[in-house]
């Protein structure tokens, strides 16, 4: 079974959690988490009383009362510095000039990797000089140090609320971004 999950993240890669255990109340006030359990030997949690209203599930997801049922998430806590998120299903980022395909991705990654703080993009249709986080990932990855995984939520199943991205950038005084993992 493929592993697949909604990733929340704030925009500003380099954004750090200062307390990972007020996140997690936090998170409970609001509704979207429940209890925790182990999961592959890590805290994960149970979706809360208000899950299905801060993650709007589409009107086809099996036609559940309560889609979430089998969703958990799960806190990514700040790691030494920015990291890419993304995996199996990421595919070229655009210029957010031109919106010209990187279709050499990979290889700029991984000069990123070895100059995080510098190093640009260079877009070979226009030019344009943009950092990772200003590429245009089209919802397939993300740059980030801490995140919120939703477990168990694939591309067109659901999207977060505004209201969550909303109380989540109110909470952090950035602002956030999601995209879908699929491993
Ligand atoms: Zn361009």
């Amino acid at each position: 079974m493929a592993d697949k999950k909604i990733v929340l993240h704030p925009a500003n890669p380099w954004a750090i959690l200062q307390d990972p255990s007020l996140m997690i109340e936090f998170l409970q006030d609001l509704g979207l988490i429940g209890p925790s359990f182990p999961h592959m030997g890590e805290p994960h949690y149970k979706p809360g009383p208000r899950f299905d209203e801060l993650v709007r599930f589409s009107t086809g997801a099996g036609g559940l009362a309560r889609p979430s049922a089998g969703c958990h998430v799960f806190l990514l806590e700040t790691s030494s510095e920015p990291l890419f998120l993304g995996a199996g299903n990421v595919q070229p980022p655009l210029c957010p000039r031109c919106r010209a395909k990187f279709m050499n991705w990979s290889d700029h990654l991984l000069s990123w990797q070895k100059n995080k703080r510098q190093y640009l993009w260079t877009c070979g249709n226009c030019g344009n000089n943009a950092t990772a986080q200003e590429l245009n990932w089209r919802r397939m990855a993300g740059i980030a140090r801490y995140a919120i995984d939703l477990w168990e939520i694939g591309e067109g199943e659901a999207e977060p609320s505004s209201e969550l991205l909303q109380a989540l950038a109110h909470k952090t005084g950035e602002n956030w971004r999601y995209f879908y993992y699929r491993f």
